[in-house]
C-alpha cells in the first residue's frame, strides 16, 4: 500500500520533481549566474536592496553607451545598469568635468548588471546600483568603436612596480576630479589605490574636507569607485558606516607599510571562499530576479520628471511607491 501511494506520488511528480527531491540544497546555482544571466531590469520603482556586496536592483536605468561628455567601455559585460540616481550623477559629473576644463569627457566602466546582484567575475561590491567605476584616463577625442572599447587598455596611474603615482601621467587634473566627484552631495565614498591617496594628501592644499570621503584600498590605480549613499524610496538599502571626519592622510602608514607589503607565500593556498546563494541574499532579491521585465528609460524619466536635470530630484520626497510583492520567507 506505502510503495502503491509513493509509486503514484512519484508519478505525480514527474521526472523533474524526482529530481528536484533528490537534488541537495547546495545545487541551487550561485547567485552570479543567476544575476548575470538577466539583461532587463526588474520592473517597478527603483529601489536597491541589500548592501554594496549583498544585494540587488529593482527599476534600473541604464547608462547610454555615449554621452556629450562620455563613453561607456567593455560594453559585452551589460554592466551600465544602476539605479537611476547613479546614472544621472554619472551624467552630471561628466558634464560638470568637461565644463570645468578637467577632461573633455570620461570613460565610464562598470556600474551594475539589470537586476544587481553578484557578479560572475570582477567585483564583490556593485551589486545594488549605486557603485560605478570611472578610468583614470581622459576620454579620447574620437569614439571608440564598440570593439575598441573592449581592447582599450586599462591602464595604471602607478610607477612600474611601485606604490607611488607616475608623475609622467599625473597631472592635477586627476586631482581636481576626483575632488570634484567627492564634493557631490549623493557621494558616500570613493576607492583610490594607496598611493593616489597620498598623492591627494600631497597635493590638496588646504582644502582637504573632501579628503575623508576618499578611501585607500586595494587595486584601483586603474580607475576609481564612486559609492554614492542609499537613496529616498530604497527602504532596503543598507547603508555604510559613515567616513570620519579627518582627511585619512595619517593613516596611510598602515597601507605602505603593513597592507601592501608582499606576503609570505602561505603553506597551503587558501580555500577559495564558497559562493553566495540567492538564499544568502535578501529576500527581496528572489522576487527581483522573477520580476518582469521593466523600461530602463521609464526609470530614469522618473527621476528627471521635476524638471530641474534630475539630480535634485533625489532629494526631493521619494514617490508613492510600489511595493514588490513581500518573499516568501526563506526557511
Ligand atoms: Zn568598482
Amino acid at each position: 500500500m506505502t510503495t502503491m501511494k509513493t509509486l503514484r506520488t512519484f508519478a505525480a511528480l514527474g521526472l523533474a520533481g524526482l529530481m528536484a527531491m533528490a537534488a541537495p540544497a547546495s545545487a541551487e546555482p550561485a547567485a552570479k549566474k543567476l544575476f548575470s544571466a538577466k539583461h532587463e531590469p526588474a520592473a517597478g520603482q527603483p529601489q536597491s536592496i541589500g548592501f554594496y556586496s549583498k544585494g540587488c536592483l529593482a527599476g534600473a536605468a541604464q547608462l547610454p553607451a555615449d554621452g556629450p561628455a562620455w563613453q561607456a567601455m567593455r560594453l559585452s559585460r551589460d554592466r551600465r545598469y544602476g539605479h537611476p540616481v547613479t546614472v544621472a550623477f554619472l551624467e552630471h559629473l561628466a558634464a560638470r568635468a568637461k565644463s570645468a576644463g578637467i577632461w573633455r569627457g570620461l570613460l565610464v566602466g562598470d556600474i551594475s548588471q539589470a537586476r544587481g546582484g553578484p557578479m560572475a567575475f570582477g567585483h564583490s561590491s556593485h551589486q545594488v546600483g549605486l557603485d560605478a567605476d570611472i578610468w583614470l584616463q581622459e576620454m579620447p577625442a574620437d569614439r571608440l568603436t564598440a570593439k575598441e572599447r573592449e581592447d582599450f587598455p586599462f591602464r595604471s596611474v602607478l610607477k612600474k612596480g611601485a606604490l607611488t603615482v607616475d608623475d609622467r601621467i599625473w597631472t592635477s587634473n586627476y586631482r581636481d576630479l576626483i575632488k570634484l566627484a567627492a564634493e557631490e552631495p549623493q557621494v558616500q565614498r570613493i576607492f583610490v589605490h594607496p598611493g593616489i591617496k597620498k598623492k591627494l594628501c600631497e597635493t590638496a592644499g588646504r582644502d582637504r574636507a573632501w579628503l575623508s570621503k576618499v578611501r585607500p584600498y586595494y587595486g584601483h590605480h586603474e580607475h576609481f569607485h564612486v559609492r554614492l549613499f542609499c537613496q529616498p524610496g530604497s527602504e532596503n538599502c543598507k547603508p555604510q558606516r559613515a567616513v570620519g571626519g579627518g582627511d585619512g592622510c595619517s593613516e596611510l602608514g598602515w597601507w605602505f607599510n603593513v597592507a601592501l607589503k608582499p606576503a609570505p607565500k602561505p603553506a597551503k593556498p587558501a580555500k577559495p571562499k564558497p559562493p553566495l546563494m540567492l538564499s544568502g541574499l535578501p529576500g527581496q532579491c528572489r522576487v527581483v530576479l522573477n520580476a518582469p521585465a521593466g523600461d530602463p528609460t521609464a526609470a530614469m524619466a522618473a527621476i528627471s520628471a521635476g524638471g530641474t536635470g534630475g539630480l535634485a530630484n533625489s532629494y526631493a520626497p521619494a514617490p508613492a511607491r510600489v511595493p514588490l510583492p513581500t518573499p516568501r520567507p526563506a526557511r
